[in-house]
């Protein structure tokens, strides 16, 4: 089956979700007559409650919204009332429309409990984004039960508290790109 799309729900006419969870700006002109080009947008890094986010604007004005949430109002309808947007295998960054449904939050933390292990086990990214992969995937007893942690953010981490500051995100960016070669 062809990736299908459909308007974004309050937004028709400017923006588009597919069904594997992709979000597209449409063809437009801008208020002072700037013609721009329709293209799939790059989603926000995964929220540290392990979401994807997007910006989308409306008369100027840019709001963040939930690609899970958008997926479901495209292709399933309103999110009835005391519900909310389910993963079905409990990888909240796998927003294609058969991941997902609206359901209860206890269904939803059910999913949660259900796949906990299995999610870790399969986890691309940490919470900073950070590929979990060669020489970041941290060993110890974490990895010995399956899980992946990310090896940046755990020597910045140990470099944090030794040197009693905080936490720093640049630190860990640059500590992935000494492990990988890569730029965060
Ligand atoms: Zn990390």
């Amino acid at each position: 089956m062809p990736e299908q799309w459909r308007p974004v729900v309050g937004y028709e006419g400017s923006y588009e979700v597919s069904d594997l969870g992709r979000v597209r700006s449409l063809d437009r002109v801008d208020r002072t007559g700037h013609p721009w080009c329709g293209r799939v947008l790059k989603l926000h890094p995964v929220s540290s409650r392990g979401y994807r986010k997007i910006t989308l604007y409306r008369d100027g004005e840019g709001a963040q919204r939930l690609v899970h949430r958008l997926v479901l109002e495209a292709f399933v309808g309103p999110c009835p009332e005391g519900m909310e947007g389910c993963h079905r295998d409990a990888d909240t960054t796998n927003n294609t429309l058969t991941n997902l449904r609206w359901d209860t939050p206890s269904a939803n933390n059910y999913d949660t409990v259900r796949n906990g292990n299995h999610h870790h086990a399969k986890k691309t990214h940490c919470k900073r984004n950070h590929l979990l992969e060669g020489n970041n995937l941290a060993g110890g007893a974490a990895s010995d039960r399956g899980w992946r942690r990310c090896k940046a953010c755990a020597h910045e981490g140990d470099n944090a508290r030794l040197q009693g500051r905080e936490f720093s995100i640049e630190l860990a960016d640059i500590e992935y790109q000494k492990l990988t070669g890569v730029i965060a």
